[in-house]
């Protein structure tokens, strides 16, 4: 056992409360975030799937990060395997490794702590002695092709009604092989990838997919929490006044995503994080986050108050997590009660239409984070393309009434690369970034001081189960070029700090999340050579144009289709069509009977189970009295 790595996970958790050690359990699950425990900590999913696996029977589940560069050069030079963080005990020795993996780039990751582990990366290279592999998180519904064969069992979708599936499956069966019959006949939410054969076209495309095991279903559905009623139900019967419902609605025991382990010295780690609603409405059509967490759904005020009233002793920062802040018809309720708790508040994204006055009161009273909007390009027109519907008028309106409460210093997200992009759409992020640094100095002459705008520009990747999925990234040296030249116009105006994100990180990205199974021997060996991913394209010989940089028709068979998100692929054509004609569309209206995108007539409602009453519309009206 080498010390200094011993000494720093000790170190880490007497910096800790809130974390679990049951040494005698049945069933040991290490929990693995791929990247270190300051980024980790910071992570949502992390801290709900070790609250709910901990929460069960018989379960105990330890913390593994991606050691810090100190103890990985500890590793590297004593051998010794991974050590989970709770007991320190080699990875490897756990019933079940579990993977919570939010975004692709972590990829690299994933291999490089099964590496460390000493368990085989392949799935086929493994045995009964080995750890069940799981993964589950974002990336997993999203496209999770790339790492599949490092994958006993991928679940596909969200993760508070799948725990208990997984672990009923583990427990109720003998073999690992029966484990993994078992989940795959599940038919939603379990993907077993050794039992589906890739078939491909001559032309290196995927023809489809094949079980190799009868019963398994031919593509796997996204799983989809029981956690929260509609938003746009609780919305509407809190507008017509229909108390009986709305009181149904919000009364509904569901589980509230928080921080359960208190980690001051991480990332966001002085905070209670508290997920207030998942999902947006609105459909910009580049956005993965929007699509692949429909239907919206959101966690009631009464929860989300409780849980902050439990956890003000420890912290006066509370950090709201949502894709659409302001879109919780609840959201009055819960910032006045969050300020009269004495808390000060911070939002994990801002987006732009939906900024009230409520919401920039509390954030400049709480001064505790600087704002950061998204306008994504300058261009009307383009931002009619990707379906954020707003006009540089309005985005400059806003800028406005950030600045005019002494905000005086904004971030703005730009993307550059997108589907259509000319030269004029590049010029017009000139014209508005402009236009908000002419505002900001309008408003800073009031204050007798001038903030800062700081425009962060990221090349457009574009993403699956979207309606850009079709599109290809820019060419490398295009995009590196039109990144240039916007850096270049914009540092020529004062008061203005450009960041940017290279074409060449762009373009991993795209290959990790639009690849195939292709990819996973790249990722593979770039694990391997400490990240290096050139070297590992040459030398397996992957083309990363072909993953990334052509344009895919509509009869191709995409990789990520075995996964089914439960969008149709009627409603993703008609927004891709309507993207290219630079026509907007209306945003989801969560509503019941709505079958728009058909993720609530094929996910939703389908077939919820009995803990899914809450947004089944006959249901609701039966549990109220009403005929049905
Ligand atoms: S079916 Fe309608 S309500 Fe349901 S997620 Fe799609 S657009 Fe929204």
């Amino acid at each position: 056992m080498n010390r200094n790595i011993v000494e720093s996970y000790r170190k880490k958790l007497a910096a800790e409360s809130g974390y679990l050690v049951d040494r005698g359990a049945g069933l040991r699950i290490a929990l693995c975030y791929p990247n270190t425990h300051s980024i980790g900590m910071a992570n949502l999913g992390l801290h709900t799937m070790y609250e709910l696996f901990n929460g069960i029977p018989g379960v105990s589940c330890e913390r593994v990060f991606l050691p810090d560069p100190h103890e990985l050069k500890e590793y590297e030079k004593s051998r010794m395997p991974l050590l989970t963080l709770e007991t320190q005990t080699p990875v490897r020795d756990f019933d079940i490794v579990a993977f919570s993996i939010s975004f692709e780039t972590d990829y690299l990751n994933m291999a490089r702590m099964l590496q460390l582990s000493g368990i085989p990366v392949w799935a086929k290279d493994r045995n009964h002695f080995h750890p069940l592999v799981v993964m589950g998180g974002a990336a997993s519904f999203l496209n999770p092709e790339p790492i599949a064969e490092f994958t006993d069992i991928v679940a596909v979708g969200e993760g508070e009604i799948l725990a208990y599936q997984l672990i009923d499956a583990i427990l109720e069966n003998e073999t690992k092989e029966e484990i993994l019959l078992s989940l795959a006949r599940v038919g939603r939410g379990f993907y077993v990838p050794s039992f589906y054969d890739v078939i491909y076209n001559d032309d290196g495309t995927v023809f489809d997919y094949l079980p190799n095991q009868e019963d398994v279903p031919l593509r796997i559905g996204r799983a989809v929490a029981a956690v929260n009623p509609k938003e746009g139900t609780l919305r509407r019967a809190l507008k017509r006044g229909e108390d009986d419902l709305a009181d149904f609605l919000i009364n509904q025991d569901v589980f509230c995503p928080s921080t359960s382990i208190w980690s001051p010295g991480a990332e966001m780690g002085d905070r209670l994080l508290v997920e207030i609603s998942r999902g947006c409405s609105q459909g910009c059509r580049f956005c993965w986050a929007g699509y692949n967490y429909y239907p919206p759904r959101v966690v009631p005020a009464k929860d989300i108050l409780a849980k902050a009233a439990e956890w003000r002793s420890k912290t006066d920062k509370i950090g709201l997590v949502s894709t659409a802040v302001c879109d919780h018809p609840e959201i009055s309720t819960i910032l006045s009660e969050l300020r009269a708790m004495n808390y000060r508040i911070s939002v994990s994204s801002l987006r732009l239409d939906q900024i009230s006055d409520e919401l920039l009161d509390a954030l400049v009273e709480s001064n505790d984070q600087q704002i950061a909007v998204a306008p994504e390009t300058g261009s009307d027109r383009l931002r009619r393309v990707i379906n954020k519907n707003l006009t540089n008028d309005e985005i400059v309106d806003i800028c406005g009434a950030v600045f005019d409460r002494g905000m005086l210093t904004i971030k703005l997200y730009m993307m550059v690369g997108l589907p259509t992009e000319t030269q004029e759409d590049l010029d017009e992020i000139f014209v508005l970034v402009e236009r908000i640094k002419d505002r900001m100095l309008e408003a800073g002459k009031r204050f007798g001081r001038a903030g800062r705008i700081i425009p962060s520009l990221n090349g457009f990747v574009p993403k699956p189960n979207t309606p850009l999925q079709w599109d290809a990234i820019c060419d490398e040296k295009e995009l590196k070029k039109r990144i240039k030249y916007v850096c270049k116009g914009l540092s020529r105006i004062p008061n203005v700090d450009v960041r940017f994100m290279s074409a060449r990180i762009a373009h991993e990205q795209a290959l990790f999340s639009s690849g195939d199974r292709t990819v996973a021997k790249v990722i593979d060996r770039a694990a391997q050579l400490d990240g290096d991913i050139d070297r590992a394209l040459r030398e397996t010989g992957v083309d990363v144009a072909f993953q990334t940089s052509r344009d895919r028709n509509y009869d191709e068979f995409l990789p990520w289709s075995i996964v089914d998100s439960g969008l149709s692929f009627e409603f993703l054509k008609t927004e891709h069509e309507k993207a290219r004609e630079a026509r907007s569309s209306l945003p989801c209206p969560a509503v019941e009977k709505c079958t728009t995108c058909g993720v609530c007539p094929t996910t939703w409602l389908a077939d919820a189970p009995e803990s899914l009453i809450q947004i089944q519309p006959a249901a609701i009206r039966t549990a109220l009295g009403h005929a049905v």
